[in-house]
């Protein structure tokens, strides 16, 4: 049914002097263990030659493919790209730069085939990384933990291998490489499994990430939990957090209006009501509330006439 039983999905940029050796190494472990497999290498808009590189390697080299992006568009757009073109009954996506290893292949797929996990991640238990690195990705992995429910210890591990099922129904873009098991999870497919995976310190070349990558992993992380949860629905999350505003400062302006009359009725000196702080409080959580009610309508308008309004994951039909 599937053309071949094992894709490995491979991003990369500026990685030349990886490549021979990994593919060689790649295709020395899986035709030991009798895999037939085929190996995307996505060039994500190199400056270097890695796509000559790939060019020679894929020259009398039936299990190679190549894509080459026209310019650099993230590691996202890469692994989308390669998703949508494997043919594999199982996929595994892993880094160019040789830190992942491909001795660990022939286990992920068994767990895939034999285990039935929708997915597999690697983990890096041992790190090659500078403490830069390791103890923000600490606090990554806790907060996405806390966040999608899911126990992974080590969510942005490059190594990881699927069931085609799951690279074909979910879509990766931006930078939300470092949650498709949260993706997958909020698609349903909730078997996901865990694997100690060796690491390596990089052999050549540099690292592709700065700094940058934990702020907008955060953000990432915040409109992937609202997406998935209210993209059908954007009123219950503005309209409840609306409401609740509203309420809470029409109740103050209740409040501080009885108080008012009731002082003057009982001919009691009163300061100003716009001389207590109470009054502006009052005043911020009714417009905060009516600007979150509106906000919540037009994000249904919007949803209401967007090209994508009923597009459900269907696992099965029947005749
Ligand atoms: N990569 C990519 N596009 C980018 C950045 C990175 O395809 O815009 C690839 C990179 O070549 C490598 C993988 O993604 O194969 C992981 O990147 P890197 O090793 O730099 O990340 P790190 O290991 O430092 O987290
Ligand atoms: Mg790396």
């Amino acid at each position: 049914m599937f053309p071949v039983e094992l894709s490995i999905v491979i991003p990369l940029l500026n990685e030349a002097e990886s490549l021979p050796e990994l593919t060689q190494w790649i295709a020395r472990v899986l035709v030991a263990r009798g895999l037939t497999y085929e190996v995307l290498l996505i060039d994500d808009g190199s400056t270097d030659d890695s796509w000559g590189v790939i060019e020679a390697l894929a020259t009398g080299d039936a299990t190679l493919r190549g894509i080459r992006f026209n310019r650099n568009y993230g590691k996202s757009a890469a692994l989308n790209v390669g998703f949508e073109a494997a043919r594999g009954r199982v996929v595994c996506t892993m880094d160019a730069d040789l830190q992942d290893s491909p001795e660990e292949l022939p286990e992920l797929y068994r767990m895939i085939t034999e285990d039935r996990f929708d997915l597999v991640s690697g983990w890096k238990q041992k790190r090659f990384d500078p403490l830069s690195k390791t103890i923000p990705t600490k606090l990554f992995n806790g907060a996405t933990r806390w966040i999608s429910g899911i126990k992974l210890h080590d969510f942005n591990c490059g190594l990881k291998a699927y069931d085609q099922r799951v690279v074909k129904s979910i879509e990766v873009y931006g930078e939300m490489h470092r949650y498709i098991p949260v993706i997958a999870k909020w698609n349903g497919f909730r078997r996901i499994g865990e694997k100690v995976v060796q690491h390596q310190e990089r052999k050549y070349g540099v690292t592709k990430f700065g700094l940058e990558r934990f702020v907008y992993g955060f953000l990432d992380l915040a409109s992937i939990t609202f997406v998935s949860r209210f993209r059908r629905r954007p009123m219950h999350f503005f309209g409840t957090l609306g409401t609740l505003s509203f309420f809470f400062g029409m109740l103050l302006t209740l409040w501080l209006t009885g108080e008012k009359v009731w002082l003057a009725y009982h001919n009691l000196r009163a300061r100003n009501v716009t001389d207590q702080p109470l009054f502006f409080l009052a005043l911020v959580a009714v417009i905060v509330g009516v600007q979150l009610f509106l906000a919540g309508f037009l994000a249904e308008m919007v949803q209401l006439n967007g090209p994508r309004r009923n597009d459900y994951l269907v696992r099965e039909t029947l005749n």
